[in-house]
């Protein structure tokens, strides 16, 4: 199948109280394609006081209105038919998401599978929802917790998975009783905007979810500060994550943050080294190494680092560089100007700081060997947009910002350890704790390791596998609460405590009188 780049650019509404919206002051924004040069979307711009429309609509949607008490397995029914949609609109949803963040279509589509099956899960927790009883406290008391929805939640997502990342929040939410504000990057909304005509499809009551188009400054700074809602649910920087929790003391609300990483790869002489190969070029080169999951660090035992070098190096060479819209594409096009001179800018640091490029380390081009992104257009305006090459570098040393900052491309930091000891050690030496990955064959080394590295994801022989059934989070400062998996329904809750007294109870004046 080939996928040509349309002629036009697509148009989309916010998605307000169960319509389709403008901005109230009526402007609009745009997004080029990165890999392509062209306008691909156009999405209304919120102000705050669209943010304010959303947030009276979903307070509304929760204070009085039905959804947060319909039985689960009627909240079930909507979530089901929801994820049916997706995947009906998988085709055009993919194209989308291709356009706007240039990642390679083939992955889009699969991207899109995976968010449907968020919603399946999701839909299944609905039913699930429960506290505890206690039976124990005495012939004349009985005690139980319940879970209650927590209220309006607002979501502000990042772009480098757009509907997935949504996916990983809003079933949740909604699965618990909740009713939201949604916030997608400003960089790829389209999906998440797309979103609200599906849900209003699969039966969602108007209001509970409402999708608002717009900048961090300030649709996103008034979501997080507002005093209606009751929880943010936050994925994007570390940085951005502070402010949020910053912005979230106006009322006190909760915060769950999912941030950013530098996870390791942790290969041992003993693994199977041909599976740790893939699933290291893999884990550096996925979504063009715009992950938080990215694999972007290497530590190889010495005894076997040479040799094993030298098969990342051969294999990363191989992987396909360029137009997102061709089938055959690993690694597309970055999504932004700032990024790609943030990744150009870590490229030249490790060059600086001693650190030896064995692979890459530049921007491609028409001129230096990148496919011409214009034979596969219908569009005359396309041109070459924003692509690097797969890096590597190798006897990087763990103090470098290499080896411990994020650099959200497709940059391998490769460095070396003795003991697992000492490869915990270099593993856990970031503000970070994402995930991490573990290749041995050893029983008792894979578990040493994965219990002595402080993040919230381990993978033994295998790299960035998730199951709807697994929570996802991180340690330190890679984020706070967990999603996915049984655990997500509860971020969305509160936890009340009901206290009963059977019989007649013994009065406090008469206590105080005898
Ligand atoms: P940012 O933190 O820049 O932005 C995330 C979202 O926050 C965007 O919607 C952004 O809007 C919004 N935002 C910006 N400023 C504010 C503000 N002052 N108040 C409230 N919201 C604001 O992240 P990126 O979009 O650049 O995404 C990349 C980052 O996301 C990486 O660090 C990555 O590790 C992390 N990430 C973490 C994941 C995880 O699950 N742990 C998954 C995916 C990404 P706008 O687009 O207008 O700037």
């Amino acid at each position: 199948m080939t996928t040509l780049l349309p002629n036009t650019h697509f148009t989309y509404s916010m998605w307000i109280d169960g319509q389709a919206a403008s901005a109230k002051n009526g402007q609009t924004f745009s997004r080029e394609s990165p890999a392509h040069g062209v306008k691909v979307g156009e999405y209304p711009l919120a102000g705050a006081d669209d943010v304010d429309a959303a947030v009276a609509a979903a307070r509304r949607a929760f204070d009085i209105g039905s959804w947060p008490h319909l039985p689960g397995a009627e909240r079930a029914k909507v979530l089901l038919r929801t994820a049916e949609l997706i995947r009906a609109s998988k085709d055009e949803f993919a194209l989308i998401e291709t356009l706007e963040s240039g990642k390679p279509i083939k992955q889009a589509r699969d991207e899109m599978e995976w968010s449907a099956a968020l919603w399946d899960y999701a839909a299944a927790l609905c039913r699930h929802l429960h506290g505890d009883s206690y039976n124990t406290l005495g012939a004349q008391v009985l005690g139980f917790t319940i879970r209650e929805p927590i209220g309006v939640v607002g979501m502000i997502t990042p772009w480098n998975f757009p509907l997935l990342i949504i996916s990983q929040k809003l079933p949740f939410a909604l699965a618990a009783g909740c009713t939201c504000v949604v916030k997608p990057s400003e960089l790829t909304p389209g999906t998440t905007l797309r979103l609200g005509a599906l849900l209003a499809e699969a039966g969602l009551p108007a209001g509970v979810v409402s999708i608002i188009s717009g900048y961090g400054e300030p649709a996103g700074a008034r979501l997080s500060e507002h005093p209606d809602i009751d929880m943010i649910s936050f994925t994007g920087s570390t940085e951005i994550g502070k402010a949020v929790v910053g912005s979230s003391k106006s009322n006190l609300k909760k915060v769950e943050l999912e941030l950013g990483g530098k996870n390791p790869h942790i290969v041992f002489a003993d693994a199977d080294l041909e599976a740790a190969l893939d699933a290291v070029v893999f884990g550096v080169c996925f979504n063009m190494g715009e992950c938080c999951n990215s694999g972007s660090r290497l530590l190889v035992q010495r005894s076997i680092a040479d040799d094993f070098i030298n098969r990342v190096i051969e294999t990363a060479k191989k992987v396909p560089v360029g137009d997102p819209l061709d089938e055959q594409t690993k690694i597309g096009a970055i999504i932004d100007g700032n990024q790609f001179e943030k990744i150009l800018g870590y490229i030249e640091s490790g060059n600086r700081n001693g650190a030896r490029l064995r692979l890459g380390g530049k921007a491609l081009n028409r001129e230096n060997g990148l496919p011409d992104v214009a034979s596969r257009s219908l569009n005359d305006g396309a041109k070459s947009g924003r692509f690097v090459e797969a890096t590597v570098f190798d006897k990087v040393q763990p103090e470098m910002p290499i080896a411990k900052e994020e650099i959200f491309g497709p940059v391998l930091s490769i460095l070396t350890f003795d003991t697992a000891e000492e490869a915990i050690r270099i593993a856990n030496n970031t503000i970070y704790g994402l995930s991490a990955g573990v290749w041995t064959r050893d029983i008792d080394t894979a578990f040493t390791v994965s219990r002595g590295i402080r993040a919230g994801t381990i993978w033994i022989n295998t790299f960035m596998d998730g199951y709807p059934e697994l929570c996802f989070g991180g340690f330190n400062q890679s984020g706070l609460g967990r999603e996915l998996g049984r655990f997500s329904i509860e971020e969305f809750t509160e936890l009340k405590t009901v206290q009963v007294h059977l019989g007649p109870r013994t009065s406090w004046w008469a206590k105080e009188t005898k």
